[in-house]
């Protein structure tokens, strides 16, 4: 239950639905990936076919599954919604592409966590819109070729490099979703703010959006809490001050990092001199797993420059010990 945790908690989903965007207009910042989808659907709609696969890649919280509803409004066909790990068994898969309509979306969320097997009855489906379907058993089987209607995949993951090159490559677009900056936060926030009905003053949504780590769905949370405050202090609007004061009762320091980002940091200062050190040792010295680190932890602290990786394992860099307000080693 991280403050700053990428991932969606149970509020978080309740709440999504109504915050989404619905037309690419709407949908702030991603701008090159903006751009081109724009004129692909627009290409599609002239030629009067359907979309080309696409697959979304990036970090969780930025984003991908707003797009894939976006992608389905504007093209004005149906959004149908599954993940990698929810398809068990090949069948499960060859019963969802049947009952797809004419021109549908079809988002699969996790992608990279598709078994190999079900993913076999992807290739078929999405170069010649059809599912290879065995019937019987031993000698006597034979396999039966069945049509579906086109439709698009919207493919989602948080790590590319997982993904099989066979299914990657079947995928006419390849989006990658890239951090948000500051302004485009604020601008998120100010949005949500709206709809939720907050009073929000601009200097208060830059306050939060700082403390955001580039992600939405952190910025969106962030200010509900801020909300908590104001509400019961009795304030019915969020000025930078009160916006201040909650993230740091939060304990959401101004870059957005929280006491698991200042532990990781930290140990590798005071037991490792600054590293480099491997992430199997960290992870041992702050009791996580290694995978925890690399998927969880460091991107954030490598995108903002605070970790660097080294062929020898990590390293701070003189940015962490100014934001502790300690003294820079000398080499
Ligand atoms: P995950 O990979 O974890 O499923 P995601 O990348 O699919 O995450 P979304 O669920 O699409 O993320 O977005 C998280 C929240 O952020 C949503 O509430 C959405 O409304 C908001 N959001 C995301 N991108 C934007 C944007 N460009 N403009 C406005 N709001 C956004």
């Amino acid at each position: 239950d991280r403050m700053v945790s990428q991932d969606a908690t149970m509020e978080d989903q309740s709440l999504e639905y109504s915050l989404r965007p619905q037309t690419l207009q709407q949908y702030i910042g991603q701008d090159k990936v903006k751009e081109n989808l724009e004129v692909f659907i627009q290409a599609a709609k002239m030629r009067q076919e359907t979309l080309d696969h696409v697959l979304l890649y990036g970090p969780p919280g930025l984003g991908k599954t707003t797009l894939a509803a976006i992608i389905a409004n504007e093209m004005g066909v149906q959004l149908r919604t599954t993940s990698g790990p929810a398809i068990e068994r090949p069948g499960d898969l060859a019963a969802i592409l049947s009952s797809l309509e004419p021109g549908d979306v079809l988002f699969i969320d996790e992608i990279h966590r598709l078994h190999r097997s079900i993913e076999e009855v992807l290739y078929p489906a999405m170069e010649d819109y059809c599912l290879d379907i065995v019937i019987g058993k031993g000698p006597s089987s034979r396999s039966v070729r069945l049509d579906l209607p086109p439709f698009t995949l919207v493919g989602a993951t948080t790590r590319v490099g997982l993904l099989t090159a066979p299914l990657r490559d079947r995928f006419g677009v390849l989006s990658r979703l890239e951090y948000y900056n500051e302004e485009q936060l604020t601008e998120i926030c100010m949005r949500t703010a709206q709809i939720l009905d907050i009073g929000l003053e601009m200097d208060a949504a830059i306050e939060i959006s700082r403390r955001a780590r580039g992600t939405p769905r952190i910025a969106n949370r962030l200010l509900r809490r801020v909300r908590d405050f104001a509400q019961v202090l009795g304030k019915t609007t969020i000025n930078a001050f009160l916006a201040k004061e909650a993230l740091d009762r939060l304990q959401v320091d101004r870059l957005g990092l929280d006491h698991i980002d200042h532990k990781l940091l930290m140990g590798i200062i005071e037991k490792f001199r600054g590293g480099p050190v491997g992430v199997d040792t960290i992870a041992a010295t702050i009791g996580e797993e290694s995978h925890t680190i690399e998927d969880v932890y460091e991107p954030y602290l490598l995108q903002i420059g605070f970790l660097q990786r080294t062929p020898r394992g990590r390293v701070v860099t003189d940015l962490v010990y100014r934001h502790f307000n300690m003294e820079v080693p000398k080499e």
